[in-house]
């Protein structure tokens, strides 16, 4: 008997033992990298040239674009991405929030602490749970603890790492350390397109560029003999929408009269507001003389983007029509132009991302239907063979991305890898 025959009846005994659990465990690979590319919208790709993302799409699954969640913004979106939750569930809501019981404010650039992100549980804290590995690289919220738990190597946000590093650091956590789940983060094209515009030539350089980082992360899983383990995603949390200061700017003290204002957070495609006391009707009428606003009292924002539902949200709400941004400083907002933006209605094509995904267990040149953002948590729990914790995702929308492996011989690559591959 060969130590493959010995291996795959093993498997088998596996396979028996899932017929009586609820869940398949033994099916695929076990290693998955989580790639975001910030703010690539559906049809970047169709812009430039891109050989790679070509590629992956001949030879994996590409979807036509991915339905985002509101808010799109890059912490709330990264976090449903990788915790499978609607914002409201997650409490992510913003990228600068105030949380009424503690009292504290959150804001993107100062790394906040876990009692900001412990109303959900990120896939590299699932995958621990369950005696698997993982590692973060400048994942938003991928380097806090979530009930005492942190993924087994962190490298915190810092954008001076020059990408090619950072495609380094993954295939080191997955070749070396061999880790179940590794996400990896990259701040562009969204950068770029905040700051040239979504319809810009530098825009589709840097989408060559980000197509050119691909090719070295294709290449470097070759080299390191990886392509038959790792299963790579490689996603986005949003789109960007053309804006402009010059005659789409709004300043909300235009329309409503500063006394009867406490705070404002964040400016953009969004703005939250806390009216003086017995004002909130009145800051919503004067806000809505504006057509190109559109204020809710926290209660009627519109239940199918499942965002009300936390105590991070503010009693007043502002969402700018696409293209139109909404300030408390026109002067501030003028030194700092934006040609693009995010953060409007998910319903907004021009706010939907990317998806492509190829490896081992993903079938080849499928091109799928668009699901949401929150799907790809249960997905990825299923490649690593571990239960979902609680989410608002749905296996059934990604299942049939996946292959069922039927191919001995990859059952027995998968046997040995799985050899080199337990968790501490
Ligand atoms: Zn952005």
């Amino acid at each position: 008997m060969t130590g493959c025959s010995v291996l795959i009846i093993s498997l088998s005994v596996a396979v028996f033992i899932n017929e009586v659990t609820p869940r398949s465990c033994r099916k695929y690979t076990q290693q998955v990298l989580l790639v975001s590319m910030d703010g690539f919208r559906y049809d970047y790709p169709e812009k430039a040239n891109t050989p790679n993302f070509d590629k992956m799409e001949r030879n994996g699954v590409r979807a036509e674009y991915v339905d985002s969640i509101f808010t799109t913004k890059t912490l709330p979106s990264h976090y449903s991405i990788v915790t499978g939750l609607y914002e409201e569930n997650h409490g992510i809501i913003a990228n600068a929030m105030y949380d009424p019981e503690f009292k504290d404010e959150f804001s993107i650039g100062s790394f906040p602490g876990s009692k900001w992100w412990d109303q959900g549980e990120p896939i590299w804290i699932t995958a621990r749970k369950h005696g698997l590995t993982s590692g973060t690289i400048h994942w938003p919220g991928g380097y806090i603890d979530i009930q005492g738990i942190r993924a087994n190597k962190i490298h915190k946000y810092n954008q001076s790492v020059p990408f090619e590093h950072r495609v380094e650091l993954a295939i080191g956590m997955l070749a070396k350390d061999k880790f179940n789940i590794v996400s990896l983060y990259f701040h562009e094209p969204d950068n770029t397109g905040h700051i040239f515009g979504p319809e810009s030539a530098e825009l589709v350089k840097m989408v060559e560029e980000m197509d050119t980082v691909l090719g070295k992360l294709l290449d470097k899983l070759k080299e390191h003999r990886l392509t038959d383990s790792v299963n790579l995603i490689v996603a986005s949390d949003h789109g960007m929408a053309t804006t402009n200061h010059d005659n789409k700017l709004i300043n909300i003290y235009d329309l409503v009269d500063l006394t009867m204002i406490k705070s404002t957070l964040e400016t953009g495609a969004i703005m939250q507001v806390v009216p003086e006391d017995g004002q909130v009707d009145s800051v919503i009428r004067a806000i809505n003389r504006n057509p190109n606003l559109k204020a809710y009292k926290r209660d009627d924002l519109p239940e199918l983007w499942r965002v009300k539902n936390n105590r991070r949200v503010m009693p007043v709400f502002v969402i700018a029509n696409e293209g139109w941004t909404i300030t408390n400083d026109t002067q501030l907002t003028r030194q700092n132009p934006r040609p693009g933006d995010h953060g409007y209605d998910s319903s907004l094509m021009t706010m939907k991302p990317i998806f492509y995904a190829m490896g081992p267990n993903f079938r080849s040149g499928v091109s799928v239907t668009p699901f949401k953002i929150i799907d790809i948590y249960p997905m990825i729990c299923e490649l690593l063979g571990i239960p979902p914790s609680p989410n608002n995702g749905t296996l059934n929308n990604t299942a049939s991305f996946l292959r069922p492996c039927q191919d001995s011989q990859r059952m027995c690559n998968w046997l040995n890898f799985e050899g080199s591959n337990n968790s501490p």
